[in-house]
């Protein structure tokens, strides 16, 4: 792998989709398998994960940032699974940053970040979000189906002393699950320069895991923070989907994002690779385009550029998931396609 020199190259203007969205953000999911089965985002039954045979390389997911990066691609998150169990993680955050991508941020569990916070930052990543749904070590155990909270308090502290920051940690509110957190989350920003980012509770397992009586709706969530004192909304660069605010006098910031009771689609700037080199238009899409095969067959750049363009141009308007349908879900695990 080349060494780090995070030069930002020359800007290409981002492609636009058929619905006047920019699209310059690619979510690489980088292995389909993870150190937890979180109860809403994996099924409890074992999981048949893809041969390592199945999974892109190092190198064709670098060539394929690189040519997506010709076409304004600036962003990109890994994520998985959990994207630390993969190996050469930093040399691979080291190569993507080396293509010029302005903004590398990874979503993980944290278990194993604690110890490569300070290797990852100099790789060149910009920083992490770290999933954490409650504060509660034995409720964690629960939730995460055997996790040791201590572990992801060490990760937070870790990616602060290394410069990943703001650290946002992401919590998916569950009626009955972990709704009595809420505050105690939100409460997190008064004195740290986190960013807690509420997420809507998505159907991501087909199992019957989703219901709409344990799902939360932002508005739900934005009503309890607002008891914890004055809420103004805040608006800094790349917020993306989220809508962020602050409690008066906080350090840090609350996101809310939300997927299912929002026109969130309609400022959507992503595309998704799943870890065996399918492109997502859409997180709940039924039709992908498969980049791997024609990697291993020798496709040129102008024919890689013509899927990334093709997937930009099958964006749906919306994901579709309207009420009546969201009980089947069109994805059996989240750690399959990251998130
Ligand atoms: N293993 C990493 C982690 O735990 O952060 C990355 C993969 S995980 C699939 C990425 C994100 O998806 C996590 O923040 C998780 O909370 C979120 N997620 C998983 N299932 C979800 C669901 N049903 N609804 C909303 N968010 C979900």
């Amino acid at each position: 792998m080349n060494n780090p020199s995070h030069k930002e190259k020359k800007k290409e203007t981002p492609v636009v989709d058929n619905y006047d969205r920019k699209i310059d953000y690619l979510r690489i999911s980088i292995t389909d398998k993870c150190n937890l089965k979180c109860v809403y985002c994996t099924p409890e039954k074992a999981l048949t994960h893809f041969n390592r045979s199945e999974i892109l390389t190092d190198e064709e997911i670098v060539r394929f940032v690189q040519v997506a990066h010709r076409h304004g691609l600036s962003k990109v998150r890994i994520t998985g699974g959990e994207p630390l169990l993969r190996k050469n993680i930093t040399g691979l955050v080291t190569s993507i940053k080396n293509i010029g991508i302005r903004d590398l941020s990874l979503t993980t569990n944290g278990l194993m970040l604690s110890s490569l916070a300070g290797q990852l930052k100099d790789a060149g990543l910009t920083r992490v979000n770290i999933s954490l749904d409650t504060l509660d070590a034995v409720r964690y155990k629960k939730i995460t189906r055997g996790g040791d909270i201590a572990l992801v308090w060490e990760a937070i502290k870790s990616a602060e002393s290394a410069g990943l920051s703001p650290v946002k940690i992401n919590m998916v509110p569950i009626k009955d699950m972990n709704d009595d957190e809420i505050e105690s989350f939100a409460s997190l920003t008064i004195e740290n320069n986190f960013h807690i980012r509420f997420i809507e509770f998505m159907p991501a397992v087909n199992d019957g895991t989703w219901s709409k009586e344990k799902y939360i709706k932002s508005a739900q969530i934005l009503k309890k923070i607002s008891a914890l004192g004055e809420i103004t909304p805040f608006t800094f660069r790349g917020t993306g989907p989220s809508r962020n605010f602050r409690i008066r006098g906080a350090k840090g910031v609350i996101g809310i994002i939300s997927p299912l009771s929002d026109h969130f689609c309609a400022h959507c700037n992503r595309l998704r690779l799943t870890a065996n080199g399918k492109l997502r238009p859409c997180l709940f899409s039924k039709e992908t385009i498969d980049i791997k095969t024609p990697l291993r067959n020798g496709i040129s750049d102008e024919q890689l550029e013509m899927l990334f363009l093709q997937a930009i141009k099958s964006k749906p308007q919306g994901h579709g998931l309207k009420d009546k349908q969201i009980l089947s879900s069109p994805i059996n695990t989240m750690s399959e396609i990251g998130g």
